[in-house]
């Protein structure tokens, strides 16, 4: 077991004209559970593939427990990696993929290797698929086989790249849960990588979100879904997503006024999130307002907004009624709250929940209570 240090990474490829990972600075605690996430291309598989030692930095360093790894090679690295794909020998046993890596790296007797493998193989529930062949595997059998041959060799830090995207959702959540116990057991840090902000939120002690090879923030999955940095941050994470709206602040005495570009509305923000009102000068902002901090009622002290339903979508304990506030605009309501599509309805926001952005660099103006304590 080993702590994970990355410091300034940086991976170029083309020559420079392509930056995959852009000094990324990262600490990842021994026995850590770290969940990585954002959209397809930010660098999350280069990222990774460099802790493994199968890409070469450009530049910065990686450090695992108290080694500079950053020019060793892989095989010395002491890590397991699991991919989205498998990456089986077809032609071999289930018991000789498990095995092979340690024939490779170590010096255990055969008696001593069938042991281990025995041993990992009851661990993934696999004991009686020993003798099959990949192709007699169904796609969780196999990612049980790959996560046992991740195992057996008892690594110090295990990467996991998106080990659960081939399969469907319900095995999705069962393997989940798997890994996250494995993990737990075994005391194994590791680093999760996945596009899925909901896996990611849902596995994560710590979570770390990139864009475009950049670090946008890391904490706890509740602070960054409380606590965005940027509307990026906010729009990511959480389904369905926060609502944004392009307004115009106007501060007036104890109230920041918000006036909706496109004159949809005029509100009232009597409190803010962190960030005391009389701190916001005027300007244009992004408002970002989770369709949970929606309500459907008229509440006495609070502005409201006038807006038609557009779509009902029940999904079981809710309904998500679209309103025309904006694109996409989301209230989160109880299923017994069901006006019909077309109806004119009223809402008001959970206004401690509403955050600011600022229009042109999207960085959060009310998000951060280590900034300002909460009044
Ligand atoms: P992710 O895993 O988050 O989808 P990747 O790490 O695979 O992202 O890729 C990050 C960026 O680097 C992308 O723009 C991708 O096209 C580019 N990239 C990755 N590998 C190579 C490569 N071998 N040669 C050139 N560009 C690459
Ligand atoms: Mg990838």
């Amino acid at each position: 077991m080993a702590a994970v240090r990355l410091e300034d990474l940086r991976k170029e490829f083309d020559r420079g004209e392509i930056v995959a990972v852009d000094d990324l600075s990262l600490e990842i605690d021994d026995g850590e559970f770290v969940t990585v996430v954002g959209p397809s291309g930010c660098g999350k598989t280069t990222t990774l593939r460099m802790i493994a030692g199968l890409e070469e930095a450009t530049s910065g360093s990686i450090r695992i427990g108290d080694e500079d790894v950053t020019g060793i090679g892989a095989r010395k690295r002491d890590i397991a990696m699991v991919f989205q794909n498998y990456a089986l020998y077809p032609h071999k046993t289930v018991f000789q993929n498990m095995e092979f890596g340690l024939r490779m790296s170590t010096k255990l007797s055969k008696a001593e290797r069938r042991e281990k493998v025995e041993w990992a193989a009851s661990m993934m529930g696999i004991e009686g698929l020993l003798e099959d062949r990949p192709d007699e595997l169904s796609g969780g059998q196999k990612q049980r086989v790959a996560l046992g041959r991740a195992i057996v060799r008892e690594p110090s830090v295990f990467l996991f790249d998106e080990p659960l995207s081939n399969l469907d959702a319900k095995l999705r959540t069962t393997m989940r849960a798997e890994i996250q116990r494995l993990q737990t057991e075994l005391g194994i840090t590791s680093i999760y990588v996945t596009h899925d902000q909901e896996e990611a939120m849902t596995m994560g002690d710590r979570i770390v979100i990139l864009r475009d090879g950049r670090l946008q923030q890391e904490g706890a999955p509740t602070d960054v879904y409380e606590n965005p940095t940027n509307r990026f941050v906010g729009g990511f994470v959480g389904s369905p997503s926060m609502n944004f709206v392009e307004v115009e602040a106007l501060p007036d005495g104890e109230v920041l006024r918000l006036e909706s570009t496109g004159g949809r509305f005029s509100y009232g923000l009597t409190k803010a999130y962190a960030v005391p009102l009389s701190e916001i000068s005027a300007g244009r902002y992004t408002l970002g307002v989770r369709p949970e901090d929606v309500f459907l009622a008229d509440r006495p002290g609070h502005d409201t907004v006038d807006a038609t339903v557009e779509v009902v979508e029940p999904v079981g304990s809710d309904n998500y009624l679209y309103l025309d506030i904006a694109d996409d605009f989301i209230a989160r309501v109880e299923a017994g709250q069901k006006p019909s599509v077309g109806s004119r309805v009223t809402v008001t926001f959970d206004e401690e929940s509403v955050r600011l952005f600022d229009a042109e660099t999207g960085e959060t103006v009310t998000g951060s209570p280590a900034v300002v304590p909460a009044p």
